[in-house]
């Protein structure tokens, strides 16, 4: 018979931090779990699989702790180049015709890296769902979308608008 602290330290001192081993099937915590099949949904794993997976894991959430910044520069970026496509291609109808080429070349400088920044939000949605409650901050799904909707437009409209 396992004990506790022995399979502790056979799944690493690691898991003592902030994501316990958990089934990769359906998310269930198996701390404390002695055999190597899922008492939840009966899936046999390996605690090697098992450690790396989770030790990834913990890398990418790592990383994503900064998705939030991400998204923020891409909403300002593409809020940025619609502003710029819409307020200089007026200028430009109304007074001066040589700005809008100009206007439609800064529009797109602004709004490629704030598609690409919104595109930040497919790294969460490619997490396994249950993982996701071990993100320290809420993600903000709508301000990525924004960034996504207003640098699109910004491109279209630099290629679309007469
Ligand atoms: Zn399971």
């Amino acid at each position: 018979m396992i004990d506790t602290h022995h399979l502790e330290l056979m799944m690493g001192r690691d898991w003592r931090g902030d994501l316990p081993p958990v089934c990769l099937e359906c998310g269930y915590d198996l701390t404390g779990c002695v055999s190597d099949r899922c008492p939840e949904c009966g899936i046999y794993f390996s605690r090697r699989e098992l450690a790396e997976f989770i030790n990834n894991l913990k890398l990418e959430l790592r990383v994503l702790r900064s998705v939030n910044d991400w998204i923020k520069t891409g909403f300002w970026l593409g809020s940025i180049a619609l502003a710029c496509l819409l307020l200089g291609w007026t200028a430009g109808r109304l007074w001066a015709p040589l700005l809008t080429p100009i206007i439609r070349v800064f529009a797109c400088l602004f709004a490629f890296p704030a598609f690409c920044l919104s595109l930040s939000v497919l790294r969460i949605l490619r997490l396994p769902a249950w993982s996701r409650q071990w993100m320290s901050v809420p993600v903000r799904y709508e301000l990525a979308l924004c960034a996504a909707l207003f640098s699109l437009l910004a491109g279209a409209g630099a290629f679309l608008l007469p």
